[in-house]
């Protein structure tokens, strides 16, 4: 039992998905629900255990320690979905936690998760965010240093919680029995196409198995195509951290790239290593796949059919993230060489100076070949970190560069308002950067939850320029170049 809960956010559009009316979402009883105080009618709680590999070793035993399963969703006219409360108490996968979780980080949970659905990158989803009343101790930078903070609580909503890690478990503790079964009842349940085709003759078990793993690399290259188009970082690709069905899941030390690098990592747990930065995302998401089929060999057998999936999935990635980066600039495909030295002269430019990633592509959208007035080093300037670094030598790469773009623009996307649009379905002018929620964070500490509500507001339509919102479309500032909580963050929830 928590002691005094309150609805501090609501996700009507998912209330709406859960067919939750609006007046249900404001009554007592679910606010009690949502703080895990009483039972939605039906709900027979559990919580899972599962395993996973972090920073690259098996960790063994892991779970729901701090999750607890409500149940699926009763509406049947929509796709199931599940509901688990994030911080509800200890469960029999604490081992020795908590199980609560702190308002900071429940804020950032619900506010992300929400963000990358509007995004269009899959993604868990947020119903409600209940602060407790009740304070939880942490030791923020693990430096012995613990305090008092508000507790929160998170409903998560996602057709299914599994996770690699689920299966891995079974197949280390050699339980296969156990293992086959959570691979059939995951087909049955989150794959109903490619169980209705094995259902119906179509394809025997062996096969099923193999389309399904083949499936679930589809879903995962979609999620992480999502990632790069935008320049999210999710912080901690441990194998646990990795659903079934290719969802965005467990929002802990994430952030969006501020200036393009594809050497950071938000995660000062990481700081070292750099395991999970933005750049080696597709391999440590490739690496993670091999795991899971690692876990799933032992029931499919089939090691060549696994490994060809596997290498599909790094073919496909480089081809589509080719496709994507040229659909960013409002291109398509020509030939793989001229399309490759395009793209590397781009990302010359975005690593050479400190260059912010998401206004250049933004930006890059008013760029007019035809035009002599505005270069596209002008454009580029708007981008940059620091005005003064842009010298001459930097200019006169970017006029080259653009010499090569204009030519392309010319021959295939001549129509300057059609190709705009285009990108800009693509480029969001609104990301959640992490210098925004910490300052929504700090404030709501301070009594004041405008910004809260804004950035929940403005993270709805990431793609539409909206004067109301415009003080969020800017670079991240310099206060929030090393602070914690902006460009560090640490584990500790
Ligand atoms: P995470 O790093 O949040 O993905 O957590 C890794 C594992 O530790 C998961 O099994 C979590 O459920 C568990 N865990 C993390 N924090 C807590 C907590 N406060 N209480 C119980 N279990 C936790
Ligand atoms: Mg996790």
């Amino acid at each position: 039992m928590v002691s005094d809960p309150q609805l501090l956010l609501l996700s009507a559009s998912v209330a709406k998905i859960l067919g939750f009316s609006r007046e249900f979402c404001s009554s007592e009883h679910f606010l009690r629900c949502m703080a895990g105080n009483e039972l939605l009618p039906g709900s027979k709680p559990y919580a899972t255990r599962y395993g996973g590999h972090q920073f690259g070793h098996w960790a063994g035993q892991l779970g729901d320690g701090r999750a607890i399963n409500l149940g699926e969703s009763g509406k049947a006219s929509v796709d199931t979905q599940n509901l688990q409360l994030k911080g509800a108490g200890p469960t029999p996968y604490s081992r020795g936690a908590d199980g609560r979780a702190v308002l900071r980080s429940s804020v950032r949970e619900f506010l992300c998760s929400e963000a990358m659905h509007f995004l269009g990158i899959p993604s868990t989803r947020a119903l409600s965010l209940v602060t407790t009343g009740d304070s939880v101790l942490r030791d923020m930078f693990y430096d012995g240093n613990a305090a008092e903070e508000p507790g929160a609580i998170v409903c998560r909503v996602a057709p299914s919680f599994t996770r690699f890690g689920h299966f891995q478990l079974c197949a280390m503790k050699g339980e296969l029995q156990l293992l086959q079964q959570l691979m059939d009842f995951t087909i049955a349940s989150d794959f109903p196409d490619l169980h209705a085709r094995h259902k119906a003759g179509e394809i025997d078990r062996q096969n099923l198995y193999i389309a399904w793993f083949a499936q679930i690399c589809q879903i995962t290259l979609t999620m992480l195509l999502g990632w790069m188009r935008t320049g999210f970082v999710h912080g901690v690709l441990n194998t646990d951290n990795m659903s079934i069905l290719g969802l965005t899941i467990d929002y802990g030390p994430y952030g969006w790239l501020d200036h393009f690098d594809p050497s950071w990592t938000p995660n000062t747990t990481d700081a070292t290593m750099h395991r999970y930065a933005f750049g080696r995302q597709p391999e440590i998401v490739q690496w993670n796949l091999y795991q899971l089929a690692n876990a799933l060999l032992p029931v499919i057998g089939d090691k060549e059919a696994l490994e060809k999936e596997l290498v599909r999935f790094a073919t496909h990635y480089e081809q589509m993230w080719r496709d994507m980066m040229l659909a960013k600039i409002g291109l398509e495909p020509l030939s793989v060489e001229e399309d490759d030295a395009l793209i590397a002269g781009l990302m010359q430019i975005l690593t050479e100076r400190e260059t912010d990633m998401t206004i250049f592509f933004r930006r890059l959208a008013g760029y007019e070949h035809r035009r002599n007035d505005i270069t596209l080093a002008d454009i580029v300037e708007d981008a940059l970190y620091d005005v003064q670094a842009f010298d001459a030598l930097q200019r006169q790469s970017v006029n080259n560069w653009a010499s090569a773009y204009s030519q392309r623009l010319e021959s295939q996307a001549p129509d300057k308002d059609a190709r705009k649009l285009r990108m800009d379905a693509l480029n969001p002018c609104f990301l959640l950067r992490n210098y925004l929620t910490q300052e929504a964070i700090e404030r709501m500490a301070e009594g004041d939850f405008s910004m809260l509500h804004e950035l929940h507001e403005a993270l709805q339509k990431p793609y539409e320029e909206n004067p109301r919102f415009a003080r969020f479309y800017k670079k991240r500032p310099d206060w929030a170049r090393h602070k914690a909580g902006c460009s560090m963050l640490s584990c500790s929830s």
